[in-house]
């Protein structure tokens, strides 16, 4: 199982120090088999030194290695860090940034260029998930206009927009329905994010086809998180 905490903006690399530390101590006193990934705000990577068992990626980067960017960074401020894995496609940056399908695709080749691990964002708005579906799966399959999906470092994230930071997770019925969908097309692994929580997570990763979850607020406090991680860990599939 993959677990990834997408910190967003919170966190500052103060707290992110103090959170690595006790996730840390929690992985060193646990037997956890999953894979835990944290994506924290850019000014808490330096913290990624202290870190044994929990990797780190990037919220975002402009596909270039480095030059004229403003307010951007590139490739070699990641590479830096030994940052090797990236989030793409998320909602937020989909709808607050308007990045555009060919901005994504663009964002997408670079990282397959520069091997890097890359966790893809797809997800539908509330109007096409009432719409059924067929809808929905339209609107899903869209957004993998100029991806490879048989890249073989690509994990794909299920994120149904109204499902995200609103504390309404798709019911368990609705997210297995898009998993088995996607599978059957795609053979990444899925994982499943939108107001993932401790009460929801077990019902959501024992679905045959989820892989993992990406989780966003229930993420931020790390007891919390530690308490997800352990729940995941206690299904075996
Ligand atoms: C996210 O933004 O990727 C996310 C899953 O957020 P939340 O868990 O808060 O819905």
């Amino acid at each position: 199982m993959k677990i990834v905490a997408n910190f967003k903006a919170n966190h500052t690399f103060k707290s992110t120090g103090e959170y690595l530390e006790k996730i840390e101590f929690f992985l060193r006193t646990h037997k956890i088999d999953s894979q835990i990934a944290v994506f924290p705000p850019f000014t808490a990577f330096p913290c990624k030194q202290n870190s044994l068992n929990v990797k780190f990626g990037a919220q975002n980067f402009y596909p270039v290695k480095s030059g004229s960017i403003t307010g951007e960074i590139g490739f070699e401020q990641l590479n830096e860090f030994g940052i090797d894995s990236v989030l793409i496609g998320h909602s937020e940056r989909r709808m607050l940034l308007k990045e555009s399908q060919d901005i994504i695709a663009n964002k997408f080749n670079f990282a397959k260029d520069n091997n890097f691990e890359i966790i893809y964002c797809i997800g539908e708005p509330l109007e096409i998930r009432e719409d059924g579906i067929n809808s929905i799966l339209e609107y899903l399959f869209s957004q993998f206009y100029g991806i490879d999906t048989n890249y073989e470092k690509l994990v794909v994230a299920y994120e149904p927009i109204w499902a995200i930071g609103t504390g309404k997770s798709a019911v368990t019925k609705e997210i297995d329905e898009v998993l088995n969908a996607l599978k059957e097309k795609i053979k990444t692994p899925l994982l499943y994010g939108g107001s993932v929580n401790i009460n929801n997570v077990s019902s959501i990763v024992g679905l045959k086809n989820c892989d993992g979850v990406l989780v966003g607020s229930a993420s931020l406090d790390v007891d919390n998180f530690c308490k997800i991680i352990e729940k995941i860990d206690n299904i075996k599939k």
